[in-house]
C-alpha cells in the first residue's frame, strides 16, 4: 500500500464511481494529522470499540457489545465541515459532468431509476419526499419529475448552491436538525449519507421523528460484509476512512434502525440489481416507520 510521507494511507480506488454525498477519493487526505482527530465511542452502546485496523492518523474499531464498525480517532467536527467545504471534494466526479456521457455518469442514472423504482413501489405519488445529503441534486430533480413534491438537505454550500440554481431545487444548505419542519414527508432517502454523519443513531431518531407514520425510508451505504470489505481489509476502496465514519452490515444497519423507531423491510447487495449495479461491496435497504408506542 502506497503512503504518503506524512504516513497517512492512499486509499486506492480503481473505479472512481461513489455516489450520493461521496464523491470521488478526497485530493489532500494525506494533509490530516493526529491533531485533526478525536477517538468517539459505539452511538449505540457507548463504549470504546476495539481495533480492526490502523490506517494513520485514524482507527478502525468494532464494538465488543453490537459489532457496529467505526473510525476513531476520526476527524474532529471541525475538521469534517472544512472538508465538505472544500470545492476539491466534488471536483472530477460525476456530479462535474452535467452531459451525462461518462460511465459513471450512466450508473449514477441507473441507480437512480432503480432506486426511485423501489420507492414508486412503495410509495408511489403524489407525496412529499426529502432527500438529505441531496449532492448536487441529480436524484431529488428525477424525484420531482417522477411526481413527487421534493425537498433536500446539503451540507455542501457549494453542491447546495448548484442544486438550487441550476436545477431549481429547494434545498437547506446546513445539518438534517438545522432543517426546518414541514409536513411530515411520506419518503426521507439518504443515499451514501449515514455512513458521513457524526452520531447515526441521532440522525435516524431526526429522520424517524419527522416522517409520516406510514413513511418509507430508503438509504444506501457501503457494506462492511461485502466481499471486498472482507478480503482487502486497508486496502478496501471504499474504506476512506476520513469520509466514512461508520461502517455498516445488513445486522448492524438493522438494529441501529430499529433502536431509531424504523424498520428495515428490504436491502439489496447484489451488484445485479439496477439500485445497486456494479457495486459490489455496498447496500441499498428500504424500511417504514415502527409505530411509536407507550413502554
Ligand atoms: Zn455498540
Amino acid at each position: 500500500m502506497a503512503q504518503s510521507p506524512s504516513g497517512a494511507v492512499d486509499v486506492p480506488e480503481p473505479l472512481h464511481v461513489v455516489s450520493g454525498f461521496g464523491a470521488a477519493d478526497v485530493a489532500g487526505a494525506a494533509r490530516w494529522t493526529a491533531s485533526d482527530t478525536e477517538p468517539v465511542l459505539c452511538c449505540l452502546c457507548h463504549v470504546p470499540g476495539s481495533p480492526v485496523m490502523a490506517v494513520p492518523p485514524f482507527g478502525v474499531v468494532r464494538c465488543p457489545i453490537c459489532e457496529l464498525v467505526f473510525v476513531s480517532p476520526r476527524l474532529s467536527a471541525v475538521a469534517l465541515q472544512r472538508m465538505y467545504d472544500d470545492p476539491a471534494y466534488f471536483e472530477n466526479t460525476v456530479y462535474g459532468d452535467p452531459v451525462g456521457r461518462s460511465p459513471a455518469m450512466i450508473l449514477q442514472r441507473t441507480w437512480t431509476a432503480g432506486r426511485l423504482a423501489g420507492l414508486l413501489e412503495r410509495r408511489p405519488p403524489p407525496g412529499r419526499l426529502l432527500e438529505i445529503g441531496t449532492g448536487y441534486g441529480y436524484f431529488l430533480a428525477t424525484a420531482r419529475d417522477a411526481g413527487y413534491r421534493v425537498d433536500g438537505v446539503e451540507l455542501s454550500r457549494a453542491a447546495a448552491a448548484h442544486a438550487r440554481d441550476r436545477l431549481g431545487l429547494n434545498i437547506f444548505q446546513g445539518q438534517l436538525d438545522e432543517a426546518p419542519v414541514g409536513d411530515p414527508p411520506d419518503v426521507i432517502c439518504f443515499w451514501d449519507t449515514l455512513e458521513h454523519v457524526p452520531d447515526p443513531l441521532e440522525f435516524l431518531r431526526a429522520v424517524r421523528s419527522r416522517l409520516a407514520d406510514d413513511g418509507v425510508v430508503a438509504l444506501s451505504v457501503p457494506s462492511f460484509a461485502s466481499p471486498p470489505a472482507r478480503l482487502l481489509g486497508a486496502r478496501w476502496w471504499t474504506l476512506k476512512p476520513e469520509q466514512h465514519i461508520w461502517l455498516f452490515t445488513p445486522t448492524t444497519l438493522r438494529l441501529l434502525a430499529a433502536r431509531a423507531g424504523l424498520v428495515i423491510t428490504s436491502v439489496a447487495t447484489s451488484p445485479l440489481r439496477r439500485s445497486n449495479v456494479g457495486r459490489t461491496d455496498s447496500l441499498v435497504a428500504f424500511g417504514r416507520a415502527l409505530p411509536l408506542v407507550d413502554r
